[in-house]
């Protein structure tokens, strides 16, 4: 249909836009190549066990403003179980637990005195966070000229001692980033510590859905764009844009069918949207450089289903051990199986490594950590690799990041990598997908 916006991709970015347009009155037309919706945050029924499987856990944070707005739109928002108040508890390798928790006091306060009150840091670490912390909150932690620093690099020169580097800022720093600090942008961390633990108590609080991925988000946002008028097809595989005299006109499917509509908005990573753009495009138009440039950062995640529980905690952040953070899903579902999920981001240096070689690390140091996994039997085990989990956030790849609003008249861009100022999370999908939907309503009202 001419005055139809067709989406390509169901992720989450191509999910929110979709429904952002269906909201403004717009019909919709949204295309997924694969049978199911959910693109990287997704779950499925595993067959052994008939548990509600992620691709990877998940979590969200009080200071996903967007995807807090999208879920409450969809009426999914009471699916995830937000903390009170931030609380995180860490496990070293000697079985010693401690725990982060931040009281709800005002920013800072509520961070500067729960590390204050923590038992996971020595005095001298502690003076180390509060000046770190302090200057965040009170002057520029960032001096002018250090935005191209690694973490490592900032870390440094902000004197974060290189135990409290290994044991804290490295663990946050992978998870939030998904690369290492060595690796990672510090302009961009800097951005992260900011919006998550130095704005309020309740942006800093960290939130897990109690049901399966795909059960969060998936069927309610389809429900939402249908009553709308909209539509949502699964096995529609794009297989190129169909551009002429610099304006897109619609798009060509894998079956060879060409459907036009008046907008075209991609929400696909940049690793598939290659695919999809004219040759000439990719190879004389700068604005579709990062589709090529950009290095995509793997995530690995083991599934273990033991015959009795091994820890009472919901999640637990590991230290000294090559896996960084267990989640108890068996509790977090509510299903009772004593099923955990363990997860190792930036992960670049084991994605090659084969499942029983990931299964047995994963095994020996859970061993080491909780005594009750030594006598527990495995019953069942379902190692997934994300390979292309995110984009690997260098300071390079964030110059590169575009705009929703492209060259070509009538396309449109979303999806985590484009420039939202955030690394490629669920927050950044959404506001990618809303930021696009921003622009084709200014573009065709
Ligand atoms: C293991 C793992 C753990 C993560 N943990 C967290 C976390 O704790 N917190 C957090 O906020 N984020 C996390 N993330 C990141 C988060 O999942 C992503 O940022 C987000 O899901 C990206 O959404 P998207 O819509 O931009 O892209 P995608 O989810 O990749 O969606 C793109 C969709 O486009 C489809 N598509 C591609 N090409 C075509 C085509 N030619 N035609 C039609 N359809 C096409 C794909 O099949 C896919 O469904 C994690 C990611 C992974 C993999």
């Amino acid at each position: 249909m001419p005055n139809e916006v067709l989406i390509i991709g169901g992720g989450f970015a191509g999910l929110a836009a979709g429904v952002a347009l269906a909201e403004a009155g717009r019909v919709v037309r949204l295309l997924e190549q694969k049978p199911h919706l959910g693109g990287r945050a997704r779950s499925f029924l595993d067959p052994a066990t008939s548990s509600k499987v992620d691709n990877g856990q998940h979590i969200f944070m009080g200071c996903y403003h967007a995807t807090i707005r999208f879920l409450s739109t969809i009426g999914t928002l009471d699916r995830i179980r937000f903390q009170q108040h931030l609380t995180v508890h860490f496990l070293e390798r000697n079985g010693r637990l401690t725990v982060l928790r931040c009281p709800n006091l005002p920013s800072p306060w509520h961070v500067l005195l729960g590390v204050l009150r923590s038992g996971s840091f020595t005095f001298k670490e502690k003076l180390e966070i509060l000046r770190l912390g302090g200057s965040l909150h009170w002057g520029k932690a960032m001096q002018h000229g250090q935005e191209g620093l690694s973490v490592r690099e900032w870390l440094t020169r902000l004197g974060q001692s290189e135990r409290l580097q290994r044991n804290f800022w490295d663990l946050l720093c992978i998870a939030a980033l998904n690369e290492d600090p060595s690796v990672a942008s510090a302009a961009l961390f800097e951005r992260v510590l900011r919006l998550a633990l130095f704005t309020s108590p309740e942006d800093s609080r960290l939130g897990i859905p109690h049901v399966g991925l795909s059960e969060l988000y998936v069927d309610a946002a389809t429900a939402y764009i249908h009553l709308k008028g909209g539509r949502v097809e699964c096995g529609q595989g794009v297989a190129g844009l169909l551009v002429s005299e610099g304006r897109c006109r619609g798009v060509r499917l894998s079956s060879g069918e060409r459907i036009e509509a008046e907008g075209v908005l991609s929400a696909v990573p940049p690793f598939q949207l290659a695919s999809l753009l004219p040759g000439e495009l990719l190879r004389h138009e700068p604005f579709f450089a990062p589709v090529v440039s950009l290095r995509p950062a793997p995530i690995i995640s083991i599934n273990l289903w033991f015959d009795r529980p091994i820890t009472n905690l919901d999640f637990v952040g590991l230290r000294g051990t090559t896996i960084q953070w267990l989640f108890n899903k068996g509790k977090i579902l509510g299903a009772g199986e004593n099923y955990v999920s363990l997860v190792l981001s930036g992960a670049h240096r084991h994605i090659a490594r084969s499942k029983e070689e990931l299964l047995a690390m994963a095994l020996r140091e859970l061993g080491e950590l909780f005594p009750q996994a030594q006598q527990a039997s495995l019953l069942h085990s379902l190692v997934i690799k994300e390979r292309s989990a995110t984009f690997s956030p260098t300071w390079e790849a964030e110059q590169l990041r575009p705009t929703a609003r492209t060259p070509v008249r009538g396309f449109y861009l979303a999806g985590d990598w484009t420039a939202t100022g955030l690394p490629a999370t669920i927050e950044s999908a959404v506001q990618s997908g809303y930021n696009a939907a921003r622009a084709v309503l200014q573009n065709h009202s």
